[in-house]
């Protein structure tokens, strides 16, 4: 069987578990987490990186850090995973979920714009399989609107718009380390901040009210309870197997692109009869191989090829079910405008296996088996 997913592994991960466990500390803000942090700062130029338990916990911290009062409206595509809309459904906020651009699956900049009210506070865009948003557009409705952007980049690590990584265009960005992402620890995340005063009230949010991480760096003689908080740091064992990650990101990044490249071309003559649609990649985005998915003409035709695919050993899946018409969706949000393309296209979408350890064999068999799909032919 050929999995949809596997976690990514290179080689170091072991080794550097084993020195995280001979430094002797393995809690929270250890050396491995020092590192991680350091390298994502440089390589998305940010000015800072705080390590978290998961990309919904960056969501969370983000969510507090917006002061959200209860009933103020947090505008996201409802095509996105719950954790985008759990956070701030826990500060009490109104989802306002908004259409998707078909050709991306992004949030539609326009939609945005027709759903801001008197209560409108926050804009969520989602950069859906690691393609950007139209952050421009983004970033200029909200400085209009006077509101905060916080991204979801669970799925954007290391891609990049018009050379700005995905996470540090807006106020608060949020990366997640699962295993089912680009680099992975397993269960993990991170919070990236630009503003100064924002990463000081991120770090006490982050250590449980306390201001301890100015006592570690002597900045004050003893560390105490300033403000509400959580705990939100991941142990540095997490942050070892991350790090043998963040060394080979661009070997990762390589191997990834090679197998989405392989797809696309073997996969461009049914696009070109008009059999399925590939993604599509907008000038201004740098992606980051995250996923590769086709869309078919209906969800009876989908459901078809993907137990084929299953029946040849290719496990090929679909991916989110809109939010807004989930049972929490309706009781804590609402859609704004039409939902033209959002259940539409959800339904047409399908991915194909992508991780850093398939074998290109295996990738070539995949397209092979499509290829060869009876209804194609
Ligand atoms: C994976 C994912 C999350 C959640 O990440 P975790 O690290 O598992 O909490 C949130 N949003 C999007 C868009 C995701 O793909």
């Amino acid at each position: 069987m050929i999995d949809f997913n596997r976690p990514p592994f290179v080689g170091k991960e072991l080794d550097y578990i084993k020195q995280a466990v001979d430094f002797g500390k393995l809690c929270g803000d250890g050396e491995f987490t020092k590192r991680c942090s350091r390298w994502m700062e440089q390589q998305f130029d940010v000015n800072h990186i705080l390590l978290t338990t998961s990309c919904t916990h960056a969501l969370e911290m983000a969510a507090y850090l917006c002061d959200l009062q209860p009933g103020d409206e947090v505008i996201m595509p409802s095509y996105t995973f719950v954790s985008t809309a759990d956070a701030f459904v826990l500060r009490g906020a109104k989802i306002v979920f908004v259409d998707v651009d078909p050709k991306t699956m992004n949030i539609d900049p326009d939609c945005i714009e027709a759903a801001i009210t008197e209560k409108t506070k926050v804009i969520v865009p989602v950069h859906y399989a690691g393609v950007a948003c139209d952050m421009d557009r983004i970033m200029d409705i909200a400085k209009k609107h006077n509101l905060l952007v916080v991204e979801d980049a669970a799925q954007g690590v290391n891609a990049y718009y018009k050379g700005k990584a995905l996470g540090t265009i807006g106020e608060f960005g949020c990366y997640s380390f699962h295993e089912t992402k680009n680099y992975s620890m397993g269960e993990g995340g991170a919070l990236a901040v630009n503003d100064n005063e924002a990463f000081e009230r991120a770090e006490i949010l982050r250590e449980k009210g306390t201001d301890r991480s100015k006592f570690f760096r002597g900045q004050v003689d003893k560390y105490t309870w300033v403000n509400y908080g959580s705990s939100y740091l991941p142990s540095d064992m997490n942050a070892a197997y991350l790090y043998a990650q963040l060394e080979a990101a661009e070997e990762i990044d390589k191997k990834r692109h090679a197998i989405w490249n392989l797809y696309d071309e073997a996969l461009r003559p049914l696009a070109e009869r008009g059999l399925i649609e590939q993604p599509f990649v907008p000038e201004y985005a740098k992606h980051n191989a995250h996923m590769y998915y086709i869309k078919t003409k209906d969800l009876a035709f989908r459901s078809e090829l993907i137990k084929y695919l299953h029946d040849l050993g290719v496990c090929c899946v679909f991916h989110y079910i809109p939010l807004h018409s989930a049972a929490a969706g309706l009781k804590f949000g609402r859609f704004a405008g039409e939902d033209k393309y959002t259940t539409k296209e959800s339904e047409r979408l399908m991915r194909l296996p992508m991780f850093y350890n398939l074998d290109m064999k295996d990738a070539e068999y995949v397209a092979d088996c499509i290829l060869k799909y009876p209804k194609f032919n």
